[in-house]
């Protein structure tokens, strides 16, 4: 009968919630040793120029490898992280070891290439974000110009005043910001302009069918047309097909990043392809 339906239903609830809730902890507690077992580390995506196809830049991603679980993707270790607020020494290890990479790709006589590093919203809440960019800027001496910010919508809605003063203080360093996922957060269009954003990175969900879904062709135009109306920077994520490439460069979106080109790779393999090119 009904009763005994609920019932069923809340222990099958009540089970889900606490197998995840068990995952949950258990992520928490290998990721806790992945920072000191040295089982992070970055791959590269390369992002390039749309007309030439010159590589412009490149994307640090994070990756971790267990022994015991193997290879777990961000999208399930980033949420983790940023709950228990190990996204904050896990980020400041990226901004550490990324701008420390990339230097050393100049100093191999590679050319300049800017250097994309995704922040999370923590990461602004707690203090010390701005001593750690200083710090891996000086340590490195990778020059700021060389550094861009990756942040998402939601970032600059919440916390807004102390989101804009560290904000104010990173553009004063020189260092660039963008807008990663733009599109798919609440778009408040005048932090455009407060926060003096450099980018605007289109989301892999509009150009996915961007070739096929007017839809998608529209939002992509819209956003490709506001970047150059506010004379700010785009880049299109998610890139796999020459149909999305040639409908994305008609519209004058000119930077381009995904699996067309490469995927994300390790430090060699992406200096390897660097070089090829
Ligand atoms: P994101 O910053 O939007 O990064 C783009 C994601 O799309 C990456 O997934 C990348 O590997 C993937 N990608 C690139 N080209 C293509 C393509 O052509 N097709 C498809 N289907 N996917 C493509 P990844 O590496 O799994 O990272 C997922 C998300 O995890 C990132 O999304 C970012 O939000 C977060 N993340 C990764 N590294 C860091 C980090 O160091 N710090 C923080 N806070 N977040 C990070
Ligand atoms: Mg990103
Ligand atoms: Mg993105
Ligand atoms: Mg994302």
């Amino acid at each position: 009968n009904a009763k005994d339906a609920g019932r069923n239903a809340y222990r099958f609830f009540d089970e889900q919630m606490n197998r995840r809730a068990q995952e949950h902890m258990m992520l928490q507690n290998r990721l806790h040793q992945a920072l000191y077992r040295a089982e992070l580390q970055l791959h590269y995506q390369p992002q390039v120029n749309a007309a030439d196809g010159r590589v412009t830049g490149v994307e640090a991603l994070l990756r971790w490898r267990n022994p015991e679980l193997g290879e777990v993707p961000p999208a399930r270790f980033i949420p983790v992280a940023e709950d228990c607020g190990l996204i904050v020494p896990i980020g400041a290890w990226v901004i550490e070891q990324s701008c420390r990479q990339a230097q050393a790709w100049r100093q191999a006589g590679l050319p300049d290439l800017t250097l994309s590093v995704n922040l999370s919203a923590l990461q602004f809440r707690r203090a010390g974000l701005i001593e750690t960019i200083a710090g891996a800027l000086e340590r490195s001496g990778l020059p700021p110009q060389l550094l861009e910010l990756e942040l998402t919508e939601s970032i600059l809605l919440q916390d807004v005043e102390n989101t804009l003063e560290a904000v104010r203080q990173l553009k004063a360093m020189g260092v660039r910001l963008s807008i990663d996922d733009f599109g798919t957060g609440y778009s408040s269009l005048s932090y455009l302009k407060r926060f003096a954003v450099d980018r605007l990175k289109i989301d892999q969900s509009f150009v996915r069918d961007i070739s096929t879904d007017p839809d998608d062709a529209a939002i992509a135009r819209a956003i490709i047309q506001l970047a150059h109306s506010l004379r700010l920077g785009i880049i299109a994520e998610g890139v796999e097909t020459q149909e999305q490439l040639a409908f994305l460069r008609e519209a004058g979106c000119s930077e381009v990043q995904g699996y067309l080109f490469s995927k994300p790779l390790p430090p060699a393999e992406l200096e390897a392809f660097l070089r090829r090119r």
